[in-house]
């Protein structure tokens, strides 16, 4: 049986506390391992290692830290196979989603190897007589990161690799659900040879979490999971002084216009609905199809797809999505399966009772679809977070829009059309941070930032790319004036240049 310990000061720490949890491997439902839910002292401890390693790091000139991130990248590339499997042992994910999850999260390593030039500030010579002004983005000190369980690789390197570019120090609290990826990865991290303290991972929960949003020396907090827990972490942590992005849920819709490559929006749909068995908050888990012609298309090209998934273990090569992460997590997604037939949507796919020969005890739910969602129906404002896409007829484009923006929710959206004039228009007019025209799943790249609108996001930066180093630093601007230019006698006006 597995167990996790803390990285405090470089220096694997096992956890003293007695609270525990079960990690699971989802595709069996065996437990793999046991993980020690860690102590605020522990996380004082990781605090307190973050700080001794603040100042040389901080001090250390961007192209070093940006060489440190070079030699990152290359041995992540290097054990990829071995940090995928790490992944799906756990989360249940294919082999190939996981590689995929991995490569994202190594795409922002890259991105940070460019961060002398992020860093390069604005300068403004004779703003006055003899007066030159420059601006400097410098680090925060010691932040934190609060990860979920459904990108145990890759949303923990949305956040500190950028952090500790800026200069800042890092005490990353990842998911106990998952926890193994993280100790993977950072293994490398040391390998790579960044300093002792620069980056410290902490086990735990709640207790965990309450620590990081009350430390008096935690700068920022970066958080992603579920909207209620993202609130409180936005609220706990303003309240206590900190910076603090938090990333929440999302239920996203693909709009499908009758003009349509039918074909295609049904491919993106199967990726974009049933990839990961649903479990990305970039899911797309409502289809509007507008007009009845184009929704009985849709649902006619849809249904024996669903029906013919093929599911399995992530050591399986064929399987084209894997189970849910825990029992607990496939029951609640069964319980909206039974919902939506409760409140009277049309169960055209019914993935309950699925069974898989040798894994019978595994999280396994199949591939469901509703159609005739209403918006009023439990199914549709609810983030279900499971292989269940539904079908939401829309009359006409205006109603379509209207949908996604009453949605509480505004994380990512898409449109399938050939009209431009239509997918201007909706790119436009849509409240949701983040819009594909012919892309289900537009998660931007390293090197632009990733945020949702409504609540799917608190705070006032998206992550990573230009808005994380914006999150990750201060500005400072500097007006210098050299003896030559200045004037004797004291001046008691506001200075202007008049
Ligand atoms: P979660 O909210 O249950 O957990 C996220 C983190 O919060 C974990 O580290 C967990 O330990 C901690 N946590 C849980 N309960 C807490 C509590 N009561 N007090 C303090 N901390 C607590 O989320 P999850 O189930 O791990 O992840 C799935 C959710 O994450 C979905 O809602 C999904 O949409 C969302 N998500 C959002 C994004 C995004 O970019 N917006 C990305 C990935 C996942």
């Amino acid at each position: 049986m597995e167990t996790f310990t803390n990285i405090i000061g470089g220096a694997a720490v096992a956890s003293a506390s007695t609270r525990t949890v079960p990690v699971f491997n989802p595709a069996t439902g065996e437990q793999s391992g046991e993980l020690a839910l860690s102590t605020a002292a522990e996380l004082d401890a990781a605090v307190q290692a973050a700080v001794k390693a603040l100042p040389a790091w901080a001090n250390t000139p961007p192209l070093k830290r940006a060489r440190f991130m070079f030699r990152f990248k290359e041995l992540l590339e290097a054990n990829a196979d071995r940090i995928a499997r790490a992944i799906s042992a756990e989360h249940g994910k294919t082999h190939d989603d996981a590689l995929g999850e991995l490569q994202r999260g190594v795409e922002v390593v890259e991105f940070c190897c460019g961060i002398p030039h992020l860093l390069k500030g604005e300068f403004s010579r004779h703003v006055g007589p003899a007066i030159d002004t420059h601006s400097d983005r410098q680090p925060l000190g010691v932040c934190a990161g609060i990860t979920p369980f459904n990108f145990p690789a890759m949303v923990p390197m949305w956040m500190y690799p950028v952090a500790i570019a800026c200069g800042n120090t890092f005490v990353l609290k990842p998911s106990e659900r998952d926890p193994g990826a993280s100790m993977v990865i950072a293994e490398l991290f040391r390998e790579a040879g960044f300093p002792e303290g620069v980056l410290n991972v902490v086990h735990g929960d709640k207790e965990v979490v309450d620590a990081i949003l009350t430390h008096p020396d935690i700068k920022a907090v970066s958080f992603v999971g579920s909207t209620p827990i993202a609130e409180y972490v936005y609220r706990t942590g303003t309240a206590h002084g900190k910076r603090v992005q938090a990333l929440g849920g999302a239920k996203n819709h693909m709009v499908i216009m009758p003009d349509a490559d039918m074909d295609k929006a049904a491919d993106a749909l199967m990726g974009a609905g049933y990839g990961s068995a649903g479990e990305r908050c970039m899911a797309i888990s409502v289809a509007v199809p507008v007009g009845e012609e184009t929704a009985d298309k849709l649902v006619e090209t849809l249904a024996p797809r669903v029906s013919a998934l093929k599911i399995g273990p992530s050591t399986d090569p064929d399987a084209e999505m894997g189970p849910l992460v825990t029992k607990q997590h496939m029951d609640k997604v069964l319980g909206y399966i039974e919902t939506g037939v409760e409140e009277g949507a049309e169960l055209v796919v019914d993935g309950r009772g699925f069974s898989l020969q040798g894994y019978e005890n595994g999280y396994f739910v199949g591939g469901t679809l509703f159609d005739r969602v209403t918006t009023d129906m439990r199914i549709y404002k609810e983030e279900i977070f499971g292989p269940v896409l539904s079908v939401a007829r829309a009359p006409d484009y205006e109603e379509a829009v209207r949908m996604v923006n009453e949605h509480e929710y505004g994380n990512g959206t898409a449109i399938f059309t050939r009209d431009g004039d239509a997918a201007r228009t909706f790119a436009d007019q849509i409240e949701v941070g983040m819009v594909g025209i012919n892309v289900p799943i537009p998660v931007p790249v390293a090197y632009h930032s990733f945020g949702g609108w409504k609540r799917s996001l608190f705070g006032d930066h998206s992550i990573y790319g230009p808005e994380g180093v914006h999150f990750y630093t201060r500005l400072k601007t500097v007006t210098t004036r050299w003896p030559d230019g200045i004037k004797s006698g004291a001046a008691f006006a506001f200075p202007t240049m008049n």
